[in-house]
């Protein structure tokens, strides 16, 4: 075992058990074989070693699957169960995780190379915290009693209203960056408005959406309302996409992926929202509070290993201030302490796999040969595992791969500018639009540049902050549609209109 490799051993007796266990698929309130005889490896990033395997679905599997979902919407198991009920089960299902958070922090950081604290953070304690808040919309889903003129039937009178109904069965496609956290950010709202729903995680993550239908069983969801399926994108998840029986398809991924998920879902008029890439920018302006920017900008990029869809990988900064800043980051950059997420030291993991290291590392040698200078990092280290030291590039031209396409990895492109004008033309000079921030003490240029960066989240003196209750979504290349938040009640609804005409007795 190499020094940057995880020790297992420290491991919980659940967490070992459960990397050891047989891993079936999760269809109609039972785990299944799966129709596939091949089963998909589980790796552990740090060694590259297999640490456990789960079911390669197939169409086979997707198309019992959506059955089950469609058999429990259909039937009503659970969208005629009362708000109330539905309520209560998810409460008990957000207790259930909560109780075993441990065990699914551990399975999360062996399986994505990230520390214990941000799987504990982003993948149990928020997902905890978003079941319970999705809970508390089941109760309060309704429509509206509208005032009905109706002026070419004279003297007639009408009652009006809407009726929020829950969209169906939702096939749900989650990436791997932070993967338990991405399948509740899809089962929650699919079970506070009475959709049922069939998840297919990310093929390199599937362990803890396993895990998690055990809690599902366990807290008494009607079977068939949640099913898992795991495999590769162009099987299991190609099949999901293609479904008739789904209604909707919520993904998160790729914008490649997402382009050819939305053309597919429209030829059968399927609803889709989708989550898609980014390369948000960081504008530091002047005036700015460097005590304050120069580690929230540090960690704007290299949070979750800037494995992170608005990850803030573009990093504008205004002349004077340009020298400090980027050396500020750098210096932090070079600080940070890569090692295996289960010590407790460690910082930063790898990325999720040799595949994204040798990604990352083309962009690295790609920024290089087109002229840009490797201020710190730019190295990934010797050994199986996928370390990537944090990275600063300075040097860089708006034409450049490394300027222009998602990295997905811990890479920050810093360019200085004159003008705010300058600096808002630049940051939304890319195809994508999920993030923005802005770094300034002057209320009214954070206002300017909340108008005018062209993201779906803009941040004034922060990056990267999420909350349940705000919705979430991005504008051009970064996708369609909102997750979280109120919106993504609506996105999992649609509105019915009814008239009733009254007689006066
Ligand atoms: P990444 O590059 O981050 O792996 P992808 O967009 O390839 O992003 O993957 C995100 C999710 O989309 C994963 O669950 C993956 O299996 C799935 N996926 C990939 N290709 C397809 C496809 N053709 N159809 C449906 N799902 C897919």
């Amino acid at each position: 075992m190499h020094s940057l490799a995880n020790d297992l051993s420290s491991l919980s007796r659940p967490s070992r058990d459960y990397l050891k266990a047989r891993h079936r698929l999760f269809i109609g309130g039972r785990f299944v074989d799966s129709a596939a005889t091949k089963p998909l490896p589980v790796i552990d990033p740090t060694s590259g070693e297999q640490i456990s395997q789960v079911p390669a679905g197939e169409a086979e599997d997707v198309d019992r699957a959506v059955k089950a979902a469609r058999a429990a919407f259909d039937g009503g198991a659970w969208p005629k169960l009362s708000a109330t009920a539905r309520e209560r089960i998810m409460l008990r299902l957000a207790d259930l995780l909560e109780k075993h958070a441990d065990e699914f922090s551990q399975i999360e950081s062996v399986n994505s190379g990230r520390v214990l604290a941000a799987t504990r953070a982003f993948d149990v304690d928020l997902s905890v915290d978003y079941l319970r808040y999705m809970a508390g919309w089941a109760t309060k889903i309704h429509g509206e009693t509208i005032p009905a003129s109706v002026p070419y039937v004279p003297g007639a009178k009408f009652f009006a209203m809407t009726l929020r109904e829950p969209l169906g069965v939702i096939g749900a496609i989650t990436p791997w960056n932070v993967p338990l956290g991405q399948a509740i950010w899809k089962i929650a709202p699919a079970l506070a408005t009475g959709c049922t729903i069939v998840l297919k995680p990310a093929e390199q993550t599937p362990l803890t959406a396993l895990r998690f239908a055990e809690l599902v069983a366990e807290a008494g969801v009607p079977e068939g309302v949640v099913n898992v399926v795991t495999g590769i994108g162009e099987a299991a998840g190609a099949a999901l996409v293609t479904h008739p029986g789904v209604d909707k398809i919520s993904f998160t991924g790729s914008t490649d992926v997402g382009r050819r998920i939305g053309e597919l879902a429209a030829k059968q008029m399927k609803r889709f929202t989708l989550e898609l890439g980014g390369k948000s920018p960081m504008v530091v302006l002047e005036d700015a509070d460097l005590e304050v920017t120069i580690p929230g900008a540090a960690i704007g990029i290299f949070a979750n290993h800037g494995q992170n869809c608005c990850a803030g990988s573009r990093l504008f900064v205004q002349d004077n201030v340009y020298e400090e800043v980027v050396s500020g980051i750098a210096q932090i950059a070079s600080s940070i302490r890569l090692g295996p997420p289960l010590a407790s030291d460690t910082q930063m993991g790898p990325l999720i796999s040799n595949e994204q290291k040798r990604r990352v590392m083309d962009y690295v040698d790609s920024g290089r040969a087109e002229g840009a200078t490797v201020l710190v990092g730019g190295v990934a280290l010797e050994g199986p595992g996928a370390y990537v030291q944090p990275t600063v590039l300075t040097d860089v031209r708006p034409s450049m791969r490394v300027v222009q396409e998602e990295i997905f990895g811990p890479v920050l492109a810093a360019t200085r500018f004159g003008s705010v004008h300058d600096a808002v033309k630049m940051a939304n000079d890319t195809k994508f639009g999920l993030g923005a921030s802005v770094w300034t003490r002057s209320i009214d240029q954070a206002h300017w540049f909340i108008r005018n960066f062209n993201a779906g989240t803009v941040w004034v003196n922060t990056h990267t902050v999420l909350d349940l209750a705000v919705p979430f979504g991005g504008v051009k290349q970064s996708g369609m549609g909102h997750e979280l938040g109120e919106e993504a009640i609506k996105h999992h609804t649609h509105l019915k209109a009814a008239f009733i005409s009254l007689r006066d007795p």
